[in-house]
């Protein structure tokens, strides 16, 4: 029998992260957490590895690190790498610039300098809807030019797609998907891990799912004036275990050279208030909400097109928004804490 192939996942204890290092290891992968756990968990790799009946490696540090770097890829055969880690809060990242651009795209130099070193030339890299920028039609296909980033943090990715795609430019070993999510939200269906947001959660599902359990009085909806048939913003929310195994489908199209982007959304746009109401329906517990003042920078209405990721990756969301919503509630409900509850 062949020896099972390794993965590095960076930001693995996070909430992406540790799904997909659960993908991972149920499709017979060996994996290598590495993860600074300033916003992971280092509980939601345990309870990974408890639902996978399998362990992983995990190593406390920083993709900052270069020896933390260099330590791994010479202990392990490192197939390739899922990089996850990274901060992510779009509000923050305008406060704080800097150090927005120095993690995500310092850590992500420093991360390709140990795979140059190592020889490690295969990396999945996440994306996001953002890049396509401010002024891009919808549905968003992958045809389309990088916009107009309105935050450091969306620039950031936009940033290290390019980095990627010079990489693929100077050297034609390497093999790059970078994979651009819409909305994932959710989580695994035991109810054993999901989002746990450090502080007042900034995302709407978390947010509501917190309100729910009692955390927060009510959920404010950032504008009911827009032009939507309700007045409230649309995204393409999908299921953060789609989402984890459309890495797992991108792992295997990495033989594949070059520099690839793909949607990875359901292509179907639902509004904030439908959300609401889906939660309420699917939960049986009523939200309290008022509409309130718009968030700065927010776009009306964005949503994928999933064409490419099914003709290429043979991916394509498979759960609805009723599972999403009772997937949400039997991991807040079971866990309102988060992974301090138990
Ligand atoms: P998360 O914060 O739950 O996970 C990120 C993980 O990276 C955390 O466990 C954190 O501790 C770790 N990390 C952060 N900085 C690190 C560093 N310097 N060194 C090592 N580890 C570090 O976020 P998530 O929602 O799971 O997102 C994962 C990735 O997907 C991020 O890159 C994010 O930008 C991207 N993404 C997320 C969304 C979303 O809606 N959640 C949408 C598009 C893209
Ligand atoms: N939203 C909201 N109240 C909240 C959080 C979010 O009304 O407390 C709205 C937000 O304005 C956007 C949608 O929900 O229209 C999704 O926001 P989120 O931050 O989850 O994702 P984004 O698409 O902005 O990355």
């Amino acid at each position: 029998m062949s020896e099972a192939k390794t993965i590095l996942v960076t930001g693995g204890a996070g909430y992406i992260g540790s799904h997909t290092v659960l993908c991972c290891l149920q499709a017979g992968y060996e994996v290598v957490v590495l993860d600074n756990l300033s916003n992971g968990h280092r509980e939601a790799v345990e309870r990974v590895e408890a639902i996978a009946g399998r362990a992983a490696t995990f190593v406390q540090g920083d993709i900052q690190d270069e020896s933390i770097l260099d330590r791994i890829f010479s202990s392990h055969v490192i197939e390739a790498v899922i990089h996850f880690a990274g901060l992510k809060a779009v509000g923050e990242s305008v406060q704080k610039p800097v150090e927005y651009y120095t993690v995500n795209v310092g850590g992500t130099l420093s991360l390709l300098a140990a795979m140059e070193r190592a020889e490690v030339c295969n990396i999945v890299f996440s994306s996001s809807a953002t890049v396509y920028g401010i002024e891009a039609p919808t549905p968003y296909q992958e045809s389309l030019p990088r916009g107009t980033t309105s935050n450091p943090y969306g620039a950031s990715k936009a940033m290290i797609e390019r980095i990627l795609e010079d990489l693929c430019v100077s050297n034609a070993g390497w093999s790059v998907v970078n994979l651009r999510y819409f909305n994932p939200i959710g989580a695994h269906e035991s109810g054993r891990i999901g989002e746990d947001p450090q502080g007042i959660p900034n995302n709407l599902m978390p947010f509501i799912a917190q309100v729910a359990v009692g955390r927060r009085p009510q959920l404010s909806i950032f504008g009911g004036d827009y032009s939507t048939a309700d007045g409230t913003c649309r995204r393409d929310y999908l299921h953060v275990m789609d989402l984890a195994e459309g890495h797992v489908q991108a792992l295997g199209y990495l033989g594949n050279k070059g520099c690839h982007a793909f949607n990875l959304g359901t292509g179907t746009p639902v509004s904030v208030l439908e959300m609401v109401h889906a939660f309420e329906r699917v939960t049986g517990v009523a939200i309290p909400y008022q509409i309130v003042e718009r968030r700065a920078g927010d776009l009306p209405e964005f949503w994928a097109d999933a064409q490419l990721a099914e003709t290429a990756l043979g991916w394509s969301a498979k759960r609805d928004l009723d599972a999403m919503m009772e997937d949400t509630w039997r991991w807040q409900s079971a866990n309102p804490k988060g992974f301090t509850s138990q």
